[in-house]
């Protein structure tokens, strides 16, 4: 009976797998042409079907309605105890799981093609599925036998999809291969990012975009011991794998070190063999925290990039040293260096799990940072950043009770006694994401090489713009779980709702009282009202102003139900400052908005704007190509969103928007995009205010330049970056009685990514400027450093019955600054 049960499973065994495809085998086109989406799910559900060594999940959706898929790979014994592996795993390291006896498993993940238009790691993703499973290949069962892969085949369907599609639609039956052709020369915007133009693998901290929300639940079940993030560069550049280069982040540990080092002596055995051309150590760093490398590296385990030359190649393309480039050369160097990585994982799985486990304690009982508990105070923006702990899966808890303490102050950037109140959040590094909650807490992080390829300062106290300290002890004080909500104010009738101006939740108050053409006001004067204290900026919704409206206080309360702060005012008259019905406050205007698309804008900052209005505030937004701008009516929109971006107005173009602007329009301009209005005539915008200071910073870089005669070929290249910054955080002072600043608080950090400054400007309001004596935080170079002090980043000009907003720094970066998407609202709907 026992045998007959025995051969019955081989014989279903074999039948199984006689089934089984090679990517090739079930794909005509494989390695010539990109897979459609719908295909590579066509290609994995056939792997499931004839298979049992791979299982499958959908967690999530992409903005346009494609699955996210994970697909998990190993042997059919373990596959069979999975949920058991995954609850060991998870409580051998300290967090909600249960123990069990499976034995220790290593866990690997591979995520292929975060960047849609890096279409060979999706294409590898199927082969290096297949190689995992097909029965031939006895050293990937042997690797199995200890180890679970997850398999993300692509991170980003509907980039790679607008990729695809594209190069479907413009290639025929011959190969383009020169440089020049439409088919390496991608339109915009591009498949790289996702649907709304976010870079998703800038994204895994702040997880803005909903893929990356979806993923990281996803990923917190499993937390991996190995991530392997699968890309492509421009197609001139050769292979690149581990180790990764400097700058490297401190809380990186010598272990981690070692596997890249491993996997790096591995790989280029490989790589020898075949005599393949690849690079290590240079260029792609672990800094930033908010990649597919680093961010699994703060969550413990081995993040590593990947890198094929591939962008823009197309089929097949000529490179510059002369050979030909197909797409199945780069699947096949793909291929190979992943499951590299996955036999390497298996050679050093017990050194793995091991450091694993020991990374969680030794950081939970011995924090890494400078502090040990950060204290946020509650209120507005500190909602916001709870939600984005919750994300990460990071461990707070609110304050039950009041203690006068001292700590460092983040805003001040000093030392200073403050007292905990109830509901303020408490964060202790004396947890299990414990280096993830320090890398961003902690105010400033060593740069070991100044050099780096992205932002250098991201603490999230600065990005909130939220009252925020550090201690450098455990606190004990009594907690709860969640707020506590104070009930509201007792009244006897509704003369108006009051709405306080503190965050995205406020935002969306107003874009929704707008739509539904409820009038609102905003407060200009700080005035009290019994128990209610009214600052600028602040709404209030009169119900004499909308007797209109026949269930007035239903329909306010189904506005205000994400605003918990909202209070009910039942007498206009004050206690202080202006009565309700003083001209203190104005009727807000609801605005009509055009935003510039199309070749010449950045995409991802025009992404940032797009997304902000249509997912974040759910607000219309009307998004016109630059070059039919001159089709539209501009007098039909109250607000002109130009996003940063290289624009090419021509005369005719630029007459247009100075009309809008005379007849009462607001543009709001960013970045790039200043220079539409830079030395132009009858606009203020210029990069100094007197000839005088032209002259004297003229002077100083000559003086430079004379230096410089004097340093070595390789100083003279490393001088560019004393001039420049990647992305810092610079303190500005603001104007607090301009609407541009109303609800930021006393100061306002902003993040300066490009070089780019002016001096205050003579004849507008430079509402949030860097004053003389500025603190920073992040890598700026000297010289630069230098020549910010007394410049503006945003500004509002007066011209005709118009105005203009200039912001020199993007306030919506990545959309995780939420002090600054407050700030672009107020431009949006505040400045008037
Ligand atoms: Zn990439």
């Amino acid at each position: 009976m026992k045998q007959l049960f025995v051969s019955l499973t081989l014989f279903l065994s074999l039948t199984l797998n006689a089934q089984l495809k090679s990517p090739a085998d079930f794909l005509p086109d494989y390695g010539k042409h990109v897979t459609y989406y719908h295909q590579l799910e066509a290609y994995f559900a056939q792997l499931g079907q004839n298979s049992d060594m791979i299982q499958h999940t959908v967690y999530g959706q992409t903005y346009e309605g494609r699955n996210l898929h994970a697909y998990y790979i190993s042997t059919p014994d373990n596959l069979k105890n999975l949920e058991n592996i995954r609850q060991n795993h998870l409580n051998q390291i300290g967090m909600s799981g249960k123990p069990a006896s499976v034995g220790n498993k290593a866990i690997v993940w591979l995520s292929f093609n975060v960047h849609g238009n890096e279409p060979a790691a999706a294409e590898s993703a199927m082969n290096v599925a297949y190689e995992l499973i097909n029965p031939d290949n006895a050293a990937t069962k042997e690797w199995l036998k200890d180890i679970i892969v997850v398999l993300d085949p692509c991170l980003n369907p509907d980039g790679y999809s607008r990729y695809g599609n594209w190069l479907h639609s413009i290639t025929g039956q011959q190969l383009h291969p020169e440089q020049s052709d439409r088919e390496h020369m991608e339109l915009w915007p591009g498949g790289r990012e996702n649907h709304y133009a976010y870079d998703l693998n800038r994204d895994w901290a702040w997880q803005v975009q909903q893929e990356s929300q979806q993923r990281i639940a996803l990923y917190n079940q499993w937390m991996p011991m190995v991530h392997v993030d699968v890309h492509e560069m421009g197609f001139n550049e050769p292979y690149f794998f581990p180790p990764a280069a400097e700058p490297m982040h401190d809380f990186i540990t010598k272990a981690q070190k070692d596997f890249h080092t491993a996997i790096g002596e591995m790989t280029s055995k490989k790589f020898d063999e075949k005599g393949w051309s690849y690079y290590t150590r240079e260029i792609f760093d672990l800094f930033y925290p908010s990649y597919g490398d680093t961010y699994p590296t703060f969550n413990g385990a081995v993040g590593m990039t990947y890198e094929q030359g591939g962008i823009g190649a197309g089929r097949a393309v000529k490179t510059n040293s002369g050979t030909m480039l197909t797409l199945q050369d780069r699947i096949n160097h793909h291929t190979t260096a992943i499951l590299t990585a996955v036999e390497t994982a298996a050679w050093q799985r017990e050194k793995l799990i091991k450091n694993f486990r020991s990374y969680f304690k030794d950081s939970r009982e011995n924090p890494k940072g400078k502090y040990e508990t950060y204290i946020v105070k509650n209120g507005g923006r500190a909602e916001e950043l709870a939600k984005l702990l919750t994300r990460n899966n990071i461990a707070f808890t609110y304050a039950d009770e009041s203690k006068k303490l001292s700590g460092y102050h983040y805003q001040s950037d000093k030392d200073k006694d403050f007292t905990l109140e109830p509901n303020d959040i408490i964060i202790s590094a004396r947890q299990t994401k414990s280096v993830l909650t320090q890398v961003l807490f902690e105010p400033v992080a060593r740069l070991s090489d100044s050099l780096s390829y992205d932002i250098t300062a991201w603490d999230l106290p600065h990005a909130f713009g939220v009252e925020s300290y550090g201690l450098k002890k455990s606190l004990t004080v009594k907690t709860r779980n969640a707020p506590k909500y104070k009930g509201k104010f007792e009244y006897e009738r509704v003369y108006a709702f009051y709405v306080p101006w503190n965050g995205r939740a406020s935002v969306k108050v107003l874009a929704q009282l707008h739509s539904n053409k409820i009038k609102v006001r905003k407060a200009t004067k700080a005035s009290f009202y019994r128990g209610i204290n009214i600052q600028p900026g602040d709404l209030v919704v009169l119900k004499g102003d909308n007797a209109q409206i026949s269930e007035f206080e239903q329909t306010m309360k189904v506005m205000l139900e994400g605003k918990r702060d909202f209070e009910v005012i039942e007498s206009g008259f004050s206690l202080t400052g202006a009565d309700l019905g003083s001209e203190a406050y104005p009727l807000l205007e609801a605005p009509k908005v055009l935003l510039l698309s199309g070749k010449g804008v950045s995409s991802t900052e025009f992404g940032q704007v797009w997304f902000y209005f249509d997912n974040i505030l759910e607000y219309p937004v009307s998004i016109v190509d630059v070059a039919n701008l001159g089709w539209v009516k501009l007098s039909e929109f109250t607000t002109l969103v130009i996003a940063d971006g290289w624009y090419d107005f021509n005369e005719t173009q630029k007459a247009q928007i100075d009309t809008f602007i005379d007849n009462g329009g607001k543009v709001i301009v960013q970045g790039n995009a200043l220079n539409i209005f830079n030395d132009r005539q009858g606009y203020s915008l210029t990069h100094f205010a007197t000839e005088t200071s032209r002259n004297a910073e003229k002077d100083a870089d000559d003086a430079e330049e004379l230096e410089a005669r004097y340093y070595n070929y390789e100083s003279s290249l490393r001088r560019g970056i004393s001039s420049s910054v990647s992305g810092a955080i610079i303190e500005n002072v603001l104007d607090k009685t301009h609407p541009l600043s109303y609800g930021l608080g006393d100061t306002y950090f902003s993040l300066k990514t490009t070089s780019s400054y002016y001096q205050l400007l003579k004849g507008a309001s430079n509402v949030i400027y860097v004053p003389n004596g500025y603190k920073s935080f992040g890598f700026i170079g000297s010289s630069l450093k230098k020549k910010l002090s007394n410049t503006v980043t945003y500004a509002v000009e007066h011209k005709g019955n118009g105005q203009i907003v200039y912001m020199v720094d993007n306030p919506l970066f990545r959309g995780f600054w939420e002090s600054g998407n407050l700030l672009f609202s107020n431009a949006v709907f505040l400045v008037d």
